[in-house]
């Protein structure tokens, strides 16, 4: 048992450096213990509302229980936390003083739309910030494709947020199935992970200030 213990966390130091290769700006192994579940995550993509809610499929309520999740995760004895940062570091200054959140993202919405000078710098922003998940999501399915070749057969991928490969989300009442079903990733919070919590708990810095570079957090359970 403790030869399986030791030579499972070597692994996970062996992805961590992997992760590092294919791009990530960190990547650091944390105990499964230091995950932290906390139901408000869920209340989160409620109040307020989430504009990703019941459409997304990454999102709640088409993703498992949180209670679901928290037995499962009781099953690993591995995980990593991986992250990328954006290339673009500064928030666009529309973005910076918005009195409110509805205000912050119909600016980014309508930025979609129309093409003035503004408008396009908030474009190239948020295409920065989807450029930078889509990297999380490769790193993370190559480093879960990779423990599945070497027998680590339960390997699970994960990232946090929304899913924003595609500019709009198939929708679950489409009934068509997800583009990308490979990449997208089901969203960690809204399986109930802190993901500010527990990537402290790992020594990983979450940035939320207006001047320092967006970064997104995915996780890699091993087993
Ligand atoms: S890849 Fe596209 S279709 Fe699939 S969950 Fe993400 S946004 Fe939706």
């Amino acid at each position: 048992m403790i030869e399986r213990e030791q030579s499972l966390e070597s692994y996970l130091k062996f992805l961590c450096q992997k992760a590092l290769e294919l791009g990530a700006s960190e990547a650091v192994t944390i105990p499964v213990t230091d995950i932290v579940i906390d139901e408000r995550t869920r209340l989160k993509c409620l109040v307020p509302l989430c504009s990703f809610y019941d459409i997304n499929l990454m999102c709640p309520p088409n993703v498992m229980p949180i209670s679901e999740f928290k037995e499962i995760l009781k099953r690993y004895h591995g995980a990593i936390l991986i992250k990328t940062t954006n290339a673009v570091s500064s928030l666009p200054e529309e973005l910076t003083n918005p009195v409110g959140l509805a205000e912050a993202w119909e600016i980014v919405k309508s930025a979609r739309k129309n093409v003035s000078e503004r408008q396009t710098v908030i474009t190239d922003y948020s295409h920065a910030l989807r450029d930078n998940q889509e990297r999380l999501y490769k790193i993370i399915e190559q480093i879960e494709s990779l423990c599945i070749r070497e027998g680590y057969h339960f390997a699970a991928g994960f990232a946090a947020g929304a899913c924003l490969l595609c500019d709009e989300c198939v929708g679950v009442k489409s009934g068509l199935p997800c583009r990308y079903p490979f990449k997208a990733r089901t969203s960690m919070g809204a399986l109930g992970i802190d993901v500010v919590v527990t990537a402290k708990r790992a020594g990983l810095k979450v940035n939320f200030a207006h001047n320092e570079a967006r970064s997104c957090i995915g996780m890699v359970l091993v087993d």
